[in-house]
Order: C-alpha cells, then structure tokens, then sequence
C-alpha cells in the first residue's frame, strides 16, 4: 500500500462541538491510516510523495449510515406519502423486480456509480430479500472501493406475495447461505443481519435471526420508532414489550452482544433511549426521509447530549439522494424547525454538530473511522469549492460551511477510502 502526503486546508472534528481548520496543512497517510495533520511535513516522512490540493478543502470521509440500495432505482417518487402506503405502492413492487438478476445489474449500477461519485466513503445498505441480486450488489460495491455492510433483507410476514420469503425456515437456511458464501469473500464489504422491521418479520424469523448474528459475530440493522402508524402497528404485534426497542431487545437484536444500527428513532422515549445507551445502538439519522415522508423530526441534540451513538443516513429513496452535504443541512433545518414549533428544550444542530454527526458519529461503527488523528482510516474527500462562487474573501470555514449548504459530487476533485484513491 502506497504511502503518500496530502496538501490542502484540512478541517475534521477535534469533538462534538468543534471543527478543527488546519489551513495550508499536510496529512500524511502509512499504510492506509492516518499518521497525522502537519502545518510542515515531519523530517521522517520527507521522502514521500506530496499531492498538492491548491486551495481545495479536505474533509474526512462521510458515512451514510443507512440506504437502500434497490429503491436508488425511485428515488423522488411517491413523496406525497406516509411510510406505509409509500411502502405498499411503491417500494414493494420495485423491490420484487430484484428477483431479475438482469433488473437488478442494471439499477445497482447506477446506485453504486452514484455513491462512488459522491462524498460517501462507508454505507450500512439494505439489499432486498433475494440472496442472488445481493450478492451481486455487494461484488459492485467491493469493485467501487468503497467500505460497506450489506443486508440481504428478512421478510416472511404482512408483505406481498411478490416480496414475501416462503417461511421463517426457509428464510433463516437461505440468509445463513448467504453469510457463508460472503463472509470472507471480500475485503471491504460484509454481510449484516437485516430484518426489514418487526412487521415484516415473524417472532420465530427473528430469535433465529439473533442466534445467526451470535454464531457468525455478524451485526443487525433495522428500522426503529419512524412513523406513528408503524408504532401503533408494532405495540399490537408485539404486546409484551414496553415500547419499540424492548420488542427488537426481546428477540436479542437490539445491540449489546451484536453491534446494532436503527434507523430513524423519531419518536424514541426516555426509555427507549436509555436501552440504546446500555446497548451502544446506533442511530442512523435519517432528516430527509422523515420529512419527506411526514414521519416526524427526531430529537437529535437529545440523543447526543444522552451519550448515544448518533450517525447520519440519507435512506434513499425515503431520502431522495444519496448527496450527504444535502442531508446534513437538511437535519440542520429539521432540528431548527422543530425547536422553533415543537420543543424548545431540544436545541437545534449547529454545523460543527452535523459536521461531526456525518463523520466521526457514523464513522465509529466502522471503527477508528471518520478523523484524521493518528490511527485512524485515511478516508478523505477533497473538496474543489471555487465553482461555487463569491465576490468577498471567506475563509477556510467559510468556505467549509458553504460546502454543506450547496456542494454535491460536482464539488469532490478526489476521494480516498482507507488510503486507496478511487479518482
Ligand atoms: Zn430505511
């Protein structure tokens, strides 16, 4: 592995509430890590090749904590919907299309062209039900370089026939197949345990979900608390549990033993929070899906002031691009609303807040991911803003603020994932 320097104005997050601008700065990169950021370069590193970024911005890679891959396919459709009606009219036909291994080429193509381009270096992606068409999304993603888990997703209730698995039996023999035939076959991309959410999933399909995740160490990700509609629906299936996330914790798929990402927490309560806490849940905030599907707004200065492991999602097509700069403005814009008409207890996300929300916070389920202090991946997005025009000076933070209101892969000139340059 090529060990090499890079120049620019580097910025990453020093913490929660603080964007770290090093102008004019190098980052140097042994052995896909970062050894570090240098207002000169160190006498021991002097040999290595410098890459010279101008005036270009640096930021460390962005993690989008929660997508699906087959819905890429209609994205910007059906957004005058609530999530079940949505799922029902639009996401479940498309995503039966993925039965066709044709059908699915094609449109994971162009799904995993788009998230190459874009400012994402690591993705947790939802498949669909078919093992074969997951497969061959998880082959394109490696081939992309980027970073990622991907779900086969579990389906064997209250779906249609088109998108629904035989039976909890022939579902659980048909995902452990799949974990065999993926678990050491690539380097970047690993499978993940993925029931749709309880609706979808039978109690027997997920006990045997969470002794696949035990016996394989292989982490979850669901759905949590989106829509009241959803929520209503999971108190009647599950009558036992208190609330949302004791039913996933009931089947032994909510953190803990197995590492675990939720999806949305819209409407978590006290408890529901405290569990994720004990648990080291992740939450996949996911701001523009949630208003696009009129779910809600979660409280997410709440979560982090609670300690929780927050990280940010575009969850196309809920989302409707997997551009993350537009999501992190958007979670901005959803937190301030909220506060503004819903609850002023609970602040509005500043930028330093996202910034570090769509790096560090998502980062961390990959591990030593989404900083350039030492030891950490050397995921970096190289950021040529000068298409985005002003007639005064700004500065680099400025310049960096500007980039998470307006950029989009228009704006990326390189990217790096683990230290490999994908362009
Ligand atoms: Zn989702």
């Amino acid at each position: 592995m090529a060990n090499f320097v890079l120049k620019g104005n580097i910025c990453y997050s020093e913490n929660l509430n603080k964007i770290r601008i090093i102008p004019q700065a190098y980052l140097v990169c042994i052995e896909g890590e970062s050894a570090g950021v240098f207002r000169a370069v160190p006498e021991c590193y002097a040999a290595l090749p410098v890459e010279d970024f101008g005036e270009s911005i640096i930021i460390p890679g962005i993690t989008d904590l929660h997508v699906h891959a087959p819905q890429f396919a209609f994205r910007g459709l059906g957004m005058d919907m609530e999530l079940l009606d949505w799922l029902e009219s639009h996401t479940f036909p498309e995503e039966s299309k993925y039965a066709d291994l044709g059908y699915a080429k094609r449109a994971y193509k162009q799904f995993v062209n788009h998230m190459r381009r874009s400012a994402t270096t690591r993705a947790a992606v939802f498949a669909t039900i078919h093992a074969p068409a997951t497969m061959l999304l998880m082959d394109r993603l490696e081939e992309s370089g980027l970073v990622s888990y991907v779900g086969k997703v579990n389906m064997d209730r209250n779906s249609p026939d088109i998108l629904c698995e035989k039976s909890a039996q022939a579902s659980l023999a048909d995902t452990e197949q799949w974990i065999n035939d993926t678990k050491t076959r690539y380097k970047n991309t690993r499978p993940i345990i993925t029931p749709r959410f309880i609706p979808s999933c039978s109690d027997e399909l997920m006990h045997g979900l969470a002794a696949l995740a035990e016996k394989y160490q292989v982490p979850v990700q669901s759905h949590l608390s989106e829509n009241l509609g959803e929520i209503q629906w999971v108190k009647a299936l599950c009558p036992k549990a208190k609330f949302y996330g004791q039913a996933y914790e009931n089947f032994g798929m909510f953190g803990g033993k197995s590492p675990c990402i939720m999806a949305h927490c819209v409407y978590s309560g006290d408890e529901e929070v405290e569990l994720m806490k004990k648990n080291g849940v992740f939450v996949a905030h996911s701001p523009m899906s949630n208003s696009n599907l009129s779910s809600g707004v979660a409280p997410v200065t709440k979560y982090l002031e609670a300690g929780l492991n927050v990280g940010l999602a575009s969850d196309v097509a809920g989302g409707c691009t997997e551009n993350m700069f537009r999501v992190m403005a958007d979670a901005i814009r959803a937190s301030k609303l909220r506060w503004r008409l819903q609850d002023q207890a609970v602040k509005p996300l500043t930028i330093d807040q996202i910034f570090y929300i769509a790096t560090l916070g998502g980062g961390r389920f990959f591990g030593k991911v989404g900083s350039f202090e030492p030891g950490y991946a050397l995921d970096a997005v190289v950021l040529d803003d000068r298409s985005l025009d002003h007639p005064q000076r700004l500065d680099v933070r400025a310049r960096l603020e500007r980039c998470i209101y307006l950029a989009d892969d228009r704006q990326i000139s390189a990217k790096y994932v683990a230290g490999n340059r994908l362009f």
